[in-house]
């Protein structure tokens, strides 16, 4: 880019899609990028949003771009490498090897959130300081139009306000976007910007998250400790619906770093009507008999998860709009929002898609910038033009790949296994008219989310098709046996 050209950025948001759009920017020549987030740095830990993510190729497609990927690996457990033990009530124990990995599909990688965020932040300090500021501690308050330009006004860590007027504004700030609340504002009409709900059986969950020690005791015995690279499934002893529960451990590749374990259950489930400390210990240990969690959890995390509000699942959620434009902003008279990530597309994470979508929002607009040679005007019409559809089938792919995975209903969960094996067997030996289940072709990055799912959907019509056939005939031979006798 010509100095000339030179534009500012504001991006809201300092996780996957703001950092990973700070660098995308800068790597294409951007300068004066300011990066605004409230958190207080990019490692910052919170137990409950803890979890772990799984950079598939479709996350890669930027990592690639930013020459990431190799860092990327050498932090993370590779999806081909991804055991889980299941710890049965009775201490019985199974070791699978995740089933349903392609070998023929990119290696997929396994790693914290923070650690994921910091890689990316740590690319920011070595090499871009010069294009890039982060500024941690900082909270975006309010953003103003004010004649055909933008108004950013944040807080920083020492009470000051600080103003700015981007010429690129970026809403990489999340599912509570207020980049996405103040342009639906500015919409007198329209509900573009209001996000559209959709239901699915997973949302409405509650999790929390238990903070465990690095390689903590499974058994009374001695060097018996759990496997950090390991993935853990440990189920209660107790079988009711709101008492059962699980502990889900994803694996790490930091031997050090303590293991995270989420609890997620139905809103009603008697672990959250629990109020003391004292009360969830009690509960804990009764229902994990198999292990010694006494000399696992120690009071002062039992405190903090007792105290602690947790989460709940959201409904898949779009906004259909992405994008809007004030005045002339690549004459430097006015401002041009895009919003990327769960700015504009949030869901429960039952697909693993959330981080890798939003990197991929980033590496489309990417795309768009070198065919449009950075032209802010002609850039976002095209990207909304080519994102919407895709944004619209990752939303119905969340609902229909695998909601019941949290063991909810354990009808629904065989019946998905069944839907799940048939389109599997059939797909292996007539590959021309099946397509696997769309959990499973959701793993090729090649495939847009509009082709997952019209494969997926012409795979069902298939069934049904053969279904109907199948009845007909069944009642047209009983209808003549009866008859001839
Ligand atoms: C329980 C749970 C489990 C999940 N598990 C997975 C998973 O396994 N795999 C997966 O791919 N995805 C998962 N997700 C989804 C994933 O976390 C998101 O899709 C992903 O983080 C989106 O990145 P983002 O940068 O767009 O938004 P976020 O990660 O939400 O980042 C937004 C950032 O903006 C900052 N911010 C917000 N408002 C302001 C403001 N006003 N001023 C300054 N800063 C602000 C926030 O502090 C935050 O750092 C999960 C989500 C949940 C809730």
């Amino acid at each position: 880019m010509n100095d000339s050209d030179r534009k500012n950025v504001v991006i809201i948001g300092g996780g996957p899609t703001g950092l990973g759009t700070a660098l995308m920017l800068a790597t294409r020549g951007w300068k004066d990028i300011i990066v605004i987030e409230k958190r207080p740095s990019a490692d910052y830990y919170e137990p409950d949003k803890s979890f772990n993510y799984q950079i598939d190729g479709r996350g890669q497609k930027l990592t690639d771009f930013l020459n990431l990927t190799d860092q990327l690996a050498d932090l993370s457990v590779p999806n081909t490498d991804f055991y889980l033990t299941l710890i049965k009530p009775d201490g019985t124990r199974k070791v699978t090897k995740l089933p349903i990995v392609d070998p023929e599909r990119k290696t997929a990688y396994w790693l914290p959130r923070a650690s994921f965020v910091q890689l990316f932040y740590q690319e920011i300090e070595t090499y871009w300081q010069d294009s890039i500021q982060v500024l941690f501690n900082t909270n975006c308050l309010e953003i103003k139009v004010i004649e055909d330009q933008l108004t950013v006004i944040a807080q920083s860590p020492d009470n000051e306000k600080l103003t700015f007027i981007p010429t690129l504004l970026v809403g990489g700030d999340g599912l509570k976007s207020i980049v996405r609340k103040t342009v639906q504002k500015t919409e007198d009409n329209s509900n573009s910007f209001a996000m559209q709900m959709f239901p699915s059986p997973s949302s409405g969950l509650r999790y929390k998250v238990l903070t465990l020690p690095p390689q903590f005791p499974l058994s009374e015995e001695e060097k018996d400790t759990t496997n950090s690279t390991m993935a853990y499934a440990i189920r209660s002893v107790f079988k009711e619906k709101n008492k059962a529960i699980s502990l889900g451990l994803l694996p790490f590749k930091n031997p050090k770093q303590p293991r995270t374990a989420n609890i997620i259950t139905y809103p009603d489930h008697q672990i959250w009507q629990l109020k003391r400390s004292e009360e969830v210990k009690q509960f804990l240990i009764s229902a994990f008999p198999q292990i010694p969690l006494e000399k696992i959890v120690s009071d002062e995390e039992i405190a903090r998860f007792t105290c602690s509000e947790g989460g709940q699942f959201p409904m898949p959620q779009f906004s259909s709009g992405v994008y809007k434009i004030w005045g002339e902003p690549d004459k430097h008279k006015g401002t041009a929002v895009i919003l990327l990530g769960d700015a504009v597309h949030c869901f429960p994470p039952d697909i693993g898609q959330g981080v890798n979508s939003a990197l991929e929002d980033v590496y489309i607009f990417q795309e768009i910038l070198e065919e449009t040679e950075d032209n802010l005007s002609q850039a976002l019409p095209i990207y909304q033009k080519r994102r919407q559809d895709d944004i619209k089938a990752l939303i119905r792919l969340v609902q229909i790949s695998y909601p019941w995975q949290y063991n909810q209903d354990p009808l629904q969960k065989k019946l998905w296994s069944i839907n799940f094996f048939i389109r599997l067997i059939l797909s292996r030996f007539l590959p021309f008219i099946f397509n696997p289940h769309s959990f499973v072709l959701i793993q090729n990055h090649e495939l847009s989310y509009s082709e997952i799912l019209a494969k997926s959907n012409r795979t069902t019509f298939i069934l049904l098709s053969l279904g109907v056939v199948g009845i007909i005939l069944i009642s047209l031979s009983i209808f003549l046996n009866s008859n001839l006798v």
